[in-house]
């Protein structure tokens, strides 16, 4: 039986085409790639595995997916990872929000997933000049059927990264994507665009998901795979800024069950009793909020100063070095029955 990889097509820029109205999602995809990848020097065209393409319903902007987009996907994914000829899932994502699809992909499916899942997409359409796209497709393939690849990573501009650590961090350049708190597990330069044969793709690094796991503990999350809920708790991420009234976040937490609070340095607040208030009776309430920096480098350390004090009194989870995405996925998983 020939193993080959499944890409799953969900929109984006890479498979774009112009409109009156700016680009669109386009169609077709399978074809146009093909088209592309006859591009590349022959000794890496023939390097990469054999694929076959799925649309996942209509194409999409990803400015436009949901939760349920992606909770759909895990479907999906799961349906194909039991498939014996599947070595790989390549996800093809809008960049918008590509991180927040791989923060959730990781923490719904885990490391447990039988086949590694890598997701990617492009800042510029698959036939635009000086395009990313097929540059990252084929990294995302090459690492997606590497024997070494696990769990969910993100191919974009040369490099994997975390699936859960990743955040969109360029608008143009293309490299696209940061992990500010985790190590790279991979580089292949960008400018590969010769015909020599190609460096071995080492892993650089296993991927490090403690932090994750620590605030999974936390919430009370069972081990992934998790359930695929019917609903999601209401999510709410509130950023604080200087002079933010406590009426402010209150009304946020009202409409909420869970919440993000995107707080000062390494977990300060301000010394404003009001909002202290806020914060404890939401907790009485039984609304899990999560505390992390609006610094994406470095980890929280909240009661290092008494600034901070607020957020342990009122029994705060501490959200270490999480992004914003992966603690607010976390929160929208904290309500899964195991
Ligand atoms: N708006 C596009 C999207 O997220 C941006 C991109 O893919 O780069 O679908």
């Amino acid at each position: 039986m020939t193993r080959r990889l499944l890409i799953l097509y969900t929109g984006g820029t890479l498979g774009m085409v112009p409109s009156p109205d700016g680009l669109v999602p386009g169609h077709q995809l399978d074809e146009r790639l093909r088209t592309q990848l006859t591009h590349l020097p022959h000794p890496r065209r023939s390097a990469l595995p054999e694929w076959h393409l799925e649309a996942i319903g209509t194409p999409i902007d990803s400015s436009s997916a949901t939760p349920n987009d992606w909770l759909r996907l895990v479907t999906q994914i799961r349906d194909h990872a039991h498939d014996n000829d599947v070595t790989g899932i390549v996800v093809l994502h809008g960049t918008d929000t590509m991180a927040w699809c791989s923060a959730m992909l990781s923490v719904w499916l885990g490391d447990t997933c039988r086949c590694p899942v890598v997701v990617t997409g492009a800042q510029l359409p698959l036939e635009a000049d000086g395009s990313d796209a097929a540059h990252n497709i084929e990294l995302a393939m090459r690492y997606a059927a590497h024997p070494e690849a696990q769990g969910v990573m993100l191919a974009f501009g040369g490099r994997l990264l975390q699936g859960d650590a990743a955040r969109k961090w360029y608008t143009e350049d293309h490299q696209g994507f940061e992990t500010p708190n985790a190590p790279l597990l991979a580089c292949w330069p960008i400018n590969q665009r010769d015909d020599h044969p190609l460096p071995a793709l080492h892993l650089l690094q296993p991927p490090n998901s403690d932090a994750r796991r620590r605030v999974m503990k936390a919430l009370h999350i069972a081990a992934a795979p998790l359930a695929v809920p019917e609903t999601l708790p209401r999510l709410a991420r509130i950023v604080l800024w200087p002079g933010i009234a406590a009426t402010q976040v209150s009304a946020q937490l009202a409409l909420a069950d869970v919440a993000v609070l995107e707080v000062w340095g390494s977990g300060n607040l301000p010394d404003d009793t009001d909002l202290h208030q806020v914060l404890e009776r939401a907790a009485r309430q039984g609304k899990r909020l999560i505390a992390i920096s609006q610094c994406p480098h470095g980890s929280t350390h909240i009661g290092v100063y008494a600034a901070g004090k607020a957020l342990k009194d009122a029994g705060i989870i501490e959200g270490e070095t999480l992004t914003p995405e992966l603690a607010s996925v976390l929160l929208l998983a904290s309500s899964v029955q195991k």
